[in-house]
């Protein structure tokens, strides 16, 4: 990866699961910048990552080759049209992982020539465990993709999309799915405190439970789920008499109109 000045604008656990990954990976604390207008939270991050930390968006961004705009999306148009009056945009590669702020409404608020990438992360970034969706427009180049791509490797996977609307299939797929996950792993604790165990253990059951699935699915890239999950379902056994349920309830049917109704919504606040 290139080794170029990052400023971030916004130090909140987005900004900071990046810049904790960068460093991990041996990415110079000293060419990271981060902004924020609380002291506070500037402070504990330049103070854990011996980055930068200011208060001035637009000195930041001026004195940056990359600028990651981390602020959140009701914040965006603001933070822009204060970047757009001070900042010359000309050489930078500028990179917005907010939901719901398209590369036209970037495009307006920053000018026709701004050199953006779009990136959806999820919340697993926190633990460099992260899905990430990448879009660029045609004129992006290779530099600046592979270094988009290596700055969001840094906190997990990354998949390019042929298309812009392709964000709203990943905000569907992974970005709002760590969600689905955990609402799976409630309704299962649940029932296992239903069955008589406590809560401290119905946890760590359950939680076990999907870090080893999870981990499964990882180790064996190659083997399709539906092979996985014959592997624990005999014939007649216990496994198929839970499966029997989902099936009876329509699971899969339900788990897509739930991603439509992601899709339906992330195009709403674009
Ligand atoms: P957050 O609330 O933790 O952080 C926002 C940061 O912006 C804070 O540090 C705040 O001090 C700072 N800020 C507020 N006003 C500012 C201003 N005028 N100038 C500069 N900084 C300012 O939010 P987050 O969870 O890190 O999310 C940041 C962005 O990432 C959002 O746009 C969100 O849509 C996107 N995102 C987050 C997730 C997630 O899972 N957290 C996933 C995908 C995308």
């Amino acid at each position: 990866m290139q080794q170029r000045k990052i400023a971030f604008i916004g130090a909140g656990n987005m900004a900071q699961a990046i810049i904790s990954g960068l460093v991990a990976q041996g990415y110079p604390a000293e060419l990271i910048t981060v902004c924020a207008p609380t002291a506070q939270r500037r402070d504990a991050l330049a103070e854990r990552f011996s980055v930068h930390a200011v208060d001035d968006n637009s000195a930041a961004a001026q004195s940056a080759d990359v600028v990651v705009l981390a602020v959140k999306p009701q914040l965006m148009a603001d933070v822009c049209r204060q970047l757009f009056e001070n900042v010359d945009f000309s050489g930078k590669l500028v990179l917005s992982i907010a939901a719901g702020v398209n590369l036209s409404r970037f495009r307006a608020l920053l000018g026709e020539s701004i050199n953006l990438v779009r990136i959806m992360p999820n919340t697993p970034s926190l633990v460099g465990k992260g899905m990430s969706g990448l879009y660029a427009p045609e004129q992006v180049s290779r530099a600046d993709r592979d270094f988009t791509a290596g700055l969001m490797g840094a906190v997990g996977k990354t998949c390019w999309l042929g298309k812009e609307s392709d964000i709203n299939g990943i905000i569907a797929a992974a970005g709002s799915a760590p969600a689905y996950f955990f609402l799976l792993m409630e309704a299962m604790q649940q029932e296992a405190v239903n069955q008589g165990f406590d809560q401290e253990t119905a946890a760590m059951l359950v939680r076990q439970a999907a870090i080893g699935a999870a981990e499964l699915a990882e180790k064996s890239p190659d083997t399709p789920l539906g092979t996985l999950r014959q592997n624990v379902t005999s014939k007649g056994g216990t496994t198929a008499a839970a499966l029997q349920v989902f099936d009876e309830r329509q699971l899969s049917q339900t788990v897509a109109e739930a991603m439509r109704a992601a899709v339906k919504r992330a195009e709403e606040m674009e």
